[in-house]
């Protein structure tokens, strides 16, 4: 059995030291054969150079990739999961907020059978608006998409090595890896831990990010919005009609009167307000066809240590790892997907 630790850092060289030293304590104790796989998304600080000593100090378990520019923590985790190999693989984050002796817990765990060991942990400590912020999106969020997404489950988990090979058969550009874990399914187990203050350095979500997070969520796993645009229209059309029949009604009976300025203006900004949503929405889905049809990689790779062979993919831990690499069996690589960028030629 080996373990592979899957690490995505941006901008991470306070902590990364820390975390790769406590890890390292955390498999040695527990005497697990292991490998550390760090991504560099991008980062602007020094740390790349932390693992580039880092992989030099235990050159058989450590191996990095690091991305020409930040591609977001996503593709940094598609990188670590296509660099692992490992029999299962533990994601997590390099600043110490996944308390590396849970490993212990989730490999007994993994070993009593379940693919997918989720640590999901508590609110604690959060600001009170941002936690019940959290809590009213997660219950609306789970009437809305087809996978189920829970509260306080984030990256930090272990994968058995076909939940691996799972998700990387998902080509998808946009990859919204709350819900990819759900979809693929596979025996699951939660169990939770204390929320942890990061060790050093500083959080990358901002409140826009987060927004911007939960609308992917939504969007990322069914056209359901867009059928809720429907109802709503009809609705307000059923409305309209009713209303219709009563100035009618009431103009016959009554003679013709002044009808509501209010109304009118309260009707068209109201309306006004919905269309634009829709047209967002609607306009929200084609843009992510056209990202997928685009068929880009997930990232560029400027450095690494891991051997071509090994990394999963055409073209992989040079150049450019391309977003079908996972579903093209190595026989079928085209020869000169090596060499290209962007582009796959099968
Ligand atoms: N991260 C990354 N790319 C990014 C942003 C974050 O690889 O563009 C990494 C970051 O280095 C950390 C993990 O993702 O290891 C979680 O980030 P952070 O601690 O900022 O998020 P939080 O814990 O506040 O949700
Ligand atoms: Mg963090």
């Amino acid at each position: 059995m080996r373990l592979s630790i899957v690490v995505p850092c941006y901008n991470e060289e306070d902590v990364i030291d820390t975390f790769d030293a406590r890890v390292r304590a955390t498999l040695n104790a527990l005497d697990i054969e292991h490998e550390l796989c760090y991504i560099d998304d991008g980062s602007s600080d020094a740390t790349l150079e932390h693992l580039r000593v880092l992989a030099e100090r235990n050159a058989d378990t450590t191996r990095y990739v690091s991305f020409s520019r930040n591609f977001g923590k996503e593709a940094g985790m598609l990188a670590g999961l296509r660099e692992a190999t490992g029999d299962a693989v533990v994601i997590m984050d390099a600043d110490l907020q996944h308390p590396p002796e849970l490993l212990e817990r989730m490999l007994e765990l993994h070993a009593a059978g379940h693919d997918q060991v989720v640590a999901r942990r508590t609110r604690e400590g959060d600001r009170f608006l941002r936690s019940l912020l959290s809590r009213v999106y997660y219950r609306l969020i789970n009437k809305m998409v087809d996978v189920e997404l829970t509260n306080g489950v984030g990256d930090f988990r272990l994968l058995s090595r076909r939940a691996v090979d799972a998700l990387l058969s998902l080509p998808e550009y946009n990859r919204f890896s709350k819900g990819l874990f759900s979809w693929i399914g596979f025996d699951t187990v939660t169990f939770d831990y204390d929320n942890v203050a990061r060790e050093a350095g500083a959080t990358k979500w901002r409140f826009s990010s987060l927004v911007n997070y939960g609308i992917d969520g939504l969007i990322s796993f069914n056209s359901r919005p867009l059928r809720l645009g429907i109802h709503a229209g009809l609705t307000l059309s059923g409305l309209a009609v009713l209303y219709a029949i009563w100035t009618t009604v009431a103009a016959i009976i009554g003679g013709i009167s002044q009808p509501g300025y209010v109304t009118l203006i309260v009707a068209i900004a109201g309306l006004g307000g919905l269309q634009m949503v829709m047209i967002g929405l609607v306009g929200e889905y084609i843009g992510r066809i056209y990202y997928e049809s685009k068929r880009r990689p997930h990232f560029l790779i400027k450095e690494t240590n891991v051997p071509r062979e090994t990394f999963r993919g055409p073209g992989a831990g040079v150049q450019a790892v391309l977003s079908r690499s996972a579903v093209i069996p190595q026989e079928r690589w085209p020869a000169e997907a090596s060499t290209t960028v962007g582009r796959p030629t099968a």
